[in-house]
């Protein structure tokens, strides 16, 4: 049994395999068990690859043939002679049947072996014949993950899915209903992995860092969400207390789930908005089960990350779901906000030195106004089925909004000159998550309808700290007193313009913090749905009048490490 802690970054608690999205000396290969009913569509998966291997080398052979000669067209020949070699498929053949392993790992297992084996022969044609072994294994294992390379979508078993880190796209295009928890060396608790995780109901330890190597797929893993822990190999003493803590998890969700058609009042009557953030219109069954006043944050771009490209209806469809859904309660979509960690080659974006400060969000639509405009008909019509509202990312200053507003026009007169109806006034406001932003939110609050604050890119780039990186996650602090100055400043600007403010970044699903932020003038608090119950039952347990005594006592305080401590000294959570 060896623990090793990471950051707790998804509540709840799991154990099963691991599933090891990579090999553990090999980076990129992945290593996992498969079910026995699945043991003949992997062999032919292996077959398969092969058969494309020996096409390949053919055409090598033929080549060399022509252009250099027989010499180096015999190398290929003993390629080919390799990939058709009876041992070598009778070996992988035997260890899929018998150690249910994924046939990649089955086949660097062979390449290691067949390596040692030759390695000790002193002959220096044999040593040569080292790295055709190495090709011909490299070869088969290019075809298996070619198609394979992201294959988190086929896992078939109970899994905890270990990973040196996870995109966006990983999480959403992963068989969920049976990844029970995620771990990983890299992330933060607001990188785009955490927040899916808990969006997802996955337990979830990120940031493990170097020790992430020691697990070994296969092995069987306690993911301990709430307090960042992972057990490896657990005796029957820590499975045990891990079957109590999910009991005892669900027991506390039982008695927050009668907070559920309570509205989010202070015991003074001010009642705060609680909305959810949603990725995929999926997650909709989930988000009414908690009770919600809203969608106050639709990450629309998830849409794009599930594998393809959506089209103006496929988009249509997706917002008119989740805007049906919520029945007359309203709904903030986000225009696409790739760039950074949600990379989409497919759009045209390209590998640059600084994505975090690149060409994302706002700014990439603002000059991929086909793509931006397709997205904006598709919002305006789907907004005619409820109580919507658009909303900008990344927005640095006014012009960007200016013409953002512009493109919607054209899009609306589009629309309208295609016959599609669409409402006559639409609320649009920006997310204020660059400094920039917050700092000169009085002039954005001239033309923005509303703000809302992206904490999670907000502290980002206030304290100059990737927001998925492990080493300097100690510096995602939302309770810096430079972030609650720039929170405060963009509240009293928009109470002077007034116009709405509320926040959708992760603080939110705080509960300590979510009472500060109502103590500071906030009044929409968005998160992932299943914070809003504590939330609620925080915002419920005081006067509006202690909240803003605890935010003005915060507001002079010198540090993260003193706000958190007297939040938890004053915040029933
Ligand atoms: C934020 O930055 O706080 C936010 C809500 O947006 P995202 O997490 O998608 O960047
Ligand atoms: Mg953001």
């Amino acid at each position: 049994m060896r623990e090793i802690r990471g950051i707790a970054a998804s509540p709840g608690t799991a154990s099963a395999p691991a599933f090891l999205f990579y090999e553990e000396e090999e980076p990129n290969v992945p290593s996992y068990l498969i079910e026995p009913g699945d043991i003949p569509a992997e062999w032919a998966r292996f077959v398969a690859a092969t058969g494309r291997a020996k096409e390949e080398v053919a055409l090598l052979r033929d080549k060399a043939l022509a252009e250099a000669g027989q010499e180096q067209a015999a190398i290929f020949e003993a390629h080919l002679l390799m990939l058709d070699d009876p041992e070598v498929i009778d070996r992988i053949r035997h260890d899929l049947d018998q150690t249910h392993r994924n046939t990649e790992r089955l086949v660097l297992d062979l390449e290691r072996d067949l390596v040692e084996k030759l390695s000790s022969i002193q002959d220096p044609y044999v040593q040569e014949r080292i790295s055709d072994v190495h090709d011909v294994s490299r070869r088969i294992m290019g075809h298996l993950l070619k198609k394979e390379r992201f294959c988190l979508a086929d896992i078939s078993v109970d899994s905890i899915l270990v990973a040196r880190d996870l995109l966006p796209s990983d999480m959403i295009s992963m068989n969920r209903a049976h990844i029970k928890a995620v771990v990983t060396e890299a992330g933060g608790r607001t990188s785009h992995a955490a927040i899916l995780a808990r969006a997802f109901q996955i337990p979830a330890v990120l940031g493990v860092g170097p020790d992430v190597a020691s697990l070994h797929s296969g092995t069987i893993l306690i993911v301990d969400g709430n307090r960042g822990l992972v057990i490896s190999d657990p005796d029957q003493a820590a499975l045990d207390r891990a079957a109590a803590a999910v009991t005892a998890q669900s027991e506390k969700d039982s008695e927050l789930e009668m907070l559920r058609d309570l509205p989010a009042s202070t015991v003074d009557g001010t009642q705060i908005q609680l909305k959810a953030n949603i990725e995929i219109p999926d997650e909709m069954a989930a988000v009414l089960s908690h009770g919600p006043d809203g969608i106050g944050l639709f990450r629309s771009e998830f849409l794009f990350l599930g594998g393809h490209v959506p089209g103006e209806e496929e988009q249509f469809n997706a917002y008119r779901t989740v805007i049906e859904g919520m029945k007359g309660k309203p709904v903030t979509i986000r225009t696409l906000d790739i760039g950074g960690d949600k990379v989409l080659p497919e759009l045209g974006a390209q590998d640059e030195k600084n994505p975090l400060l690149g060409w994302r969000a706002i700014r990439f639509c603002l000059s991929r106004t086909d793509i931006f405009k397709t997205q904006l008909r598709a919002l305006l019509r789907a907004a005619v089925f409820g109580d919507t509202r658009i909303m900008f990312p990344m927005i640095s200053t006014a012009d960007e909004l200016d013409r953002a507003r512009g493109l919607l026009e054209e899009a609306r007169s589009e629309c309208r000159s295609r016959g599609h109806a669409v409402p006559a006034r639409i609320p649009v406001g920006i997310m204020v998550e660059v400094p920039s932003a917050a700092l000169s939110s009085d002039i954005l609050a001239r033309t923005a309808d509303f703000f809302s604050i992206g904490t999670n890119d907000l502290i980002q780039y206030t304290m100059a700290v990737d927001r998925g990186n492990e080493k300097v996650s100690y510096l995602h602090e939302p309770f810096h007193p430079a972030v609650l100055r720039l929170i405060k400043l963009t509240i009293e600007n928009a109470a002077i313009a007034g116009i709405p403010v509320g926040i959708c970044g992760e603080m939110a699903a705080d509960p300590a913090a979510a009472v500060l932020l109502a103590g500071m003038g906030m009044s929409e608090l968005s998160m992932s749905c299943v914070a809003i119950p504590a939330v609620k039952r925080a915002i419920r347990s005081l006067s509006i009048v202690t909240a803003r005594e605890i935010a003005t006592t915060v507001m002079k305080m010198q540090s993260s490490g003193e706000v958190a401590a007297y939040l938890s000294a004053r915040v029933r959570v």
